[in-house]
């Protein structure tokens, strides 16, 4: 780190600091252990919040918990300090695909924006000029938030189920979680769960059906990977590599086997052509993003089905990024019948 860097950074967050003292930041506990324990069946040991899942959305709520004086609150992720969220592993573009001046994490704090952040490391003519957020920044901008707001997170915890207390179904819920590094159980009891899991908690991993091939085969991790999965791709130097579906992530796998020196990349697409309206860019408004959540679950279904439905056109940086080789193809009306693995 250069000393420019090094005080800009410094600077910054003092001015962090004194932002938040001056928001009364962290707010004063107010559910205390006298009203808690007052509470038939809450003890003093229970906690006021669970949030499952220390990502973007996690850590906010963490954040605006204590701002709230909510502190008996604990953070726990699945994943290692530094993996949480898709940015370090699995998402695999060099830019986000969200516009650069989106807002959410600072919680209305200038001074915690990702924008003060870059400026307070390149200065604010290397914002003006920055065209995307580089995908490794911006996560590098989330676990610096996380220091300065405080946001402890216990990681490698795993959610594993919940269900309401036994004997204050009412009041508390009973949460297993378990710890992956030592496969140690425990149970604890809390009066909120949130459950932060981002794409994680829409279910499983989603693979077409094959007659001849399961994603448990033989093959998975060798020659057939899911865009989700860690994936060495210089085993694909020199070799043909086919890529299944035509979404963004598709873009940016076929753009890293292409990198690692692939013999050829084949982009192969039931449809006829590529989807071209992005019908989810009004997400990126504010229209959406506080109207969003009073519509009725009938209407918010309805939205994100159509969304899903039309799907989403690839970004033109990640194709651009695949077309600058000749050795790559895309092949409208290919659908996959089956797939076989040749020994
Ligand atoms: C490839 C890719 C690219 C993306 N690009 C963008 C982009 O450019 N811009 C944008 O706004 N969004 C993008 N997204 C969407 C992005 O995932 C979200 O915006 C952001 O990560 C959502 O934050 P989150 O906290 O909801 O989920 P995540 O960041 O995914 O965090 C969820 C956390 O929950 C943890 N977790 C899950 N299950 C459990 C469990 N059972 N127990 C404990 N912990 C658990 C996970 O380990 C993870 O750390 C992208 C997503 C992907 C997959």
């Amino acid at each position: 780190m250069t000393s420019t860097v090094k005080n800009g950074l410094e600077a910054l967050n003092h001015e962090v600091a004194r932002a938040l003292a001056t928001l009364n930041y962290p707010a004063t506990p107010w559910p205390t252990s006298k009203s808690r324990t007052n509470q038939q069946g809450v003890g003093d040991q229970d906690l006021d919040v669970l949030i499952v899942g220390a990502g973007m959305c996690g850590q906010t709520a963490a954040f605006a918990l204590r701002r709230e004086g909510v502190d008996r609150v604990r953070v726990i992720d699945q994943a290692s300090l530094g993996q949480e969220g898709p940015w370090s592993t699995f998402a695999r573009m060099h830019t986000l695909r969200s516009p650069k001046h989106l807002t959410g994490p600072d919680l209305g704090i200038p001074c915690l924006s990702f924008r003060a952040w870059y400026s307070a490391l390149h200065g604010e003519q290397a914002w003006d000029t920055l065209y995307k957020i580089d995908r490794l920044d911006w996560h590098r901008y989330l676990l610096w938030l996380r220091v300065q707001t405080g946001i402890a997170v216990d990681n490698n915890i795993a959610f594993k189920s919940v269900r309401p207390n036994p004997q204050h179904p009412d009041q508390m819920l009973e949460v297993l979680i378990e710890d992956q590094l030592h496969q140690r159980q425990a149970l604890i009891r809390c009066r909120h769960l949130v459950l932060a899991l981002g794409r994680d908690g829409s279910g499983k991993l989603r693979w077409p059906t094959f007659k001849s091939w399961q994603p448990d085969h033989l093959g998975r991790f060798q020659s057939v990977w899911h865009a989700a999965d860690p994936i060495d791709f210089n085993r694909m130097r020199a070799k043909r590599v086919a890529v299944l579906g035509a979404g963004a992530s598709a873009f940016d796998n076929a753009a890293c086997a292409l990198e690692a020196g692939a013999e050829s990349v084949e982009l192969h697409i039931r449809r006829n052509e590529l989807p071209q309206i992005n019908k989810s860019k009004g997400a990126s408004y504010p229209g959406f993003q506080r109207g969003f959540f009073s519509l009725s679950d009938a209407n918010r279904w309805y939205l994100m089905n159509y969304i899903f439905d039309e799907q989403v056109p690839p970004p033109h940086e990640s194709v651009h990024r695949c077309e600058r080789f000749d050795r790559f193809k895309i092949c409208l009306n290919h659908a996959w019948e089956d797939l076989n693995i040749i020994e």
